[in-house]
């Protein structure tokens, strides 16, 4: 899962990426209103944090103009601790959820996992396919009832196929939800990781759908 962060203020945006990366997440920051609009327009997001008060555009202009250009992803807003009226133009402007600073990193956490599952369509947190089911509210895998580790790459990939579970997931969509914004991808990376994925959870679980991407699905198994 990838997630912008909008955010002036550098030691709370670096905060929230190192904290948002440490629970696995692709995170790309934005430290103004105009690079944070663009980056929201043109790369692809599981969610985006987006301060209000932020230099060249203000994070209500930012948001209008995401929802203006049909961008749909969750954004939760942060917003200054006497601002009730910027929550009401945050939510008339297409926010999903707001945090009032000063905030605990651990809830941003909690609630960007909780908006990523809802617009994903899964109203409950444990998510199951086959022998492998998700904690989406944790984070967590188990595979047959057991924990299953993952390196970072490898749980975007499977979170990414598992919140879509039974459905082709394209690669190029793939790729952009793994990846930050800065990293070199190489061409046959993502089938590194499915490579690895596979020999973790078994082979009949990610079908490979030539042309197109992956499938995760339990059809293959019994
Ligand atoms: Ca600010």
């Amino acid at each position: 899962m990838r997630i912008l962060v909008v955010e002036d203020d550098a030691a709370l945006g670096d905060g929230l990426a190192r904290a948002l990366r440490a629970q696995n997440f692709a995170v790309d920051v934005a430290t103004d209103g105009e690079d944070g609009a663009h980056l929201g327009e043109t790369e692809r997001y599981d969610a985006a944090v987006l301060d209000i008060g932020l230099p060249k555009r203000d994070g209500i202009a930012v948001l209008r103009g995401w929802r203006a250009a049909g961008r749909d992803l969750p954004v939760l807003i942060l917003t200054a601790r006497d601002g009730w009226s910027e929550k009401v133009e945050g939510f008339k402007a297409g926010a999903d959820d707001y945090l009032t600073k000063p905030f605990r990193i651990e809830e941003v956490v909690m609630r960007l996992r909780a908006l990523v599952r809802r617009a994903a369509g899964h109203a409950s947190a444990r998510v199951v396919c086959g022998p492998l089911a998700f904690d989406a509210q944790l984070g967590t895998f188990e595979l047959d009832g057991l924990p299953l580790k993952l390196t970072a790459f490898e749980w975007r990939v499977l979170s990414q196929l598992m919140l879509r579970r039974e459905v082709v997931v394209e690669r190029a969509d793939l790729i952009e939800r793994v990846y930050e914004g800065d990293a070199d991808v190489d061409s046959n990376s993502i089938e590194v990781i499915v490579g690895r994925l596979r020999r973790k959870i078994g082979a009949t679980l990610i079908e490979t759908v030539r042309g197109r991407g992956y499938r995760l699905t339990a059809d293959g198994w019994t």
